[in-house]
């Protein structure tokens, strides 16, 4: 930092003290109010200050002198000297309000789920065939096979999802299973046969 801006800030501190406001300071020093709040609180740092500090060590690195001595001197770890040598910048990641999280596809799922003692009723758009449906990242989904994908993972090409319960909208994790479609055709041949699982 140069001379004249450290006895400006100091100024800046001690006239703080004497009690005018931030924004007096603001506007006698041609800075903002954070800027003024800032210095009198001894944060010098600002990206102009900060270029200048990485072009030292920058510098310095190229002089020969070791991570661990140039961090020592500027109070920064090792590896963010040599990140700074080769030009990383360091961005902070973005705070991302708890609200505006986007929807997993569990979530958007639950959105449309009431969960019984029995079936998991599915309350959104459903098929002619009674099958939940869902639009997720521009993709369509029964309901039913989301669920499964997200217990369980991807379901392999060809294969179904199949109700325990019989039951179409059912959502519920333990009432649906993988098969064949031959195994799910012999399944409801079965159930037909009244030979139907109780699972509600
Ligand atoms: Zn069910």
């Amino acid at each position: 930092m140069e001379e004249a801006e450290l006895s400006r800030n100091e100024k800046i501190r001690m006239l703080r003290t004497t009690g005018l406001s931030l924004r007096q300071l603001g506007e006698m020093f041609m800075i903002s109010r954070t800027r003024a709040d800032q210095l009198t609180r001894g944060i010098y740092k600002s990206p102009d200050n900060l270029e200048t500090r990485n072009n030292k060590i920058k510098s310095l690195r190229e002089s020969g002198k070791t991570l661990e001595v140039i961090g020592q001197e500027f109070g920064i770890t090792r590896e963010r000297v040599r990140q700074i040598t080769i030009g990383v910048e360091v961005h902070k990641p973005k705070k991302v309000k708890i609200g505006k999280l986007p929807l997993s596809l569990k979530g958007r799922l639950e959105q449309y789920i009431i969960k019984t003692d029995g079936c998991w009723k599915w309350t959104g758009p459903k098929s002619g065939k009674g099958y939940g449906k869902l639009a997720f990242k521009g993709k369509d989904y029964y309901a039913h096979r989301a669920m499964w994908e997200v217990i369980e993972g991807p379901i392999p090409e060809g294969m179904e999802i199949c109700h325990w319960c019989d039951n179409p909208e059912c959502c519920r994790p333990n009432h649906i299973f993988m098969a064949t479609h031959k195994e799910n055709m012999q399944d409801r041949e079965k159930k037909h046969r009244g030979n139907r699982k109780t699972i509600r």
